[in-house]
């Protein structure tokens, strides 16, 4: 019989839980209008990373936000979120568009992800991984592992 602990969780999983994900898209409509188009058309179907890195997202997408709000009404929709994942242990955030604050704001977020365990937004390492996966982590989570 399987124990009640082993069954996967967004935790476990890393995926950034329902409730998180629902206030990114309900508080930056412009930044994810894609977040439910079909995967043909976006990454976005995919989602967010752990939910450890759900501050450091939030502040990303402010900025992000309010650059998109800035551009001319016709514009605007040229420029949305078209993946946010993680890789090798740290946060990729891909846009439609490219420019110099946008591309600093990513920077940013980035080297913040790779001091924050994405499981519970601690300060963490990447030092604490086990096996081959390598996830940023703190003591505590990097114990659980
Ligand atoms: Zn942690």
């Amino acid at each position: 019989m399987k124990e009640v602990g082993s069954i996967p969780t967004p935790t476990t999983i890393n995926i950034m839980n329902e409730h998180l994900d629902k206030a990114l898209c309900e508080a930056f409509p412009n930044l994810y209008r894609d977040r439910n188009a079909p995967m043909t058309e976006t990454c976005m179907c995919w989602g967010f990373p752990g939910d450890g890195w759900f501050l450091i997202i939030w502040h990303l997408s402010e900025k992000l936000e309010k650059i998109i709000l800035r551009e001319s009404e016709e514009s605007r929709h040229l420029i949305c979120a078209r993946q946010v994942k993680e890789k090798f242990g740290g946060l990729r955030f891909y846009m439609s568009l490219h420019s110099d604050k946008i591309g600093a704001a990513i920077s940013k977020a980035e080297a913040e992800a790779l001091e924050t365990c994405e499981k519970c937004g601690r300060p963490g390492s990447s030092d604490n991984s086990k096996g081959s996966w390598i996830q940023v982590l703190c003591e505590v989570c990097g114990e659980v592992n």
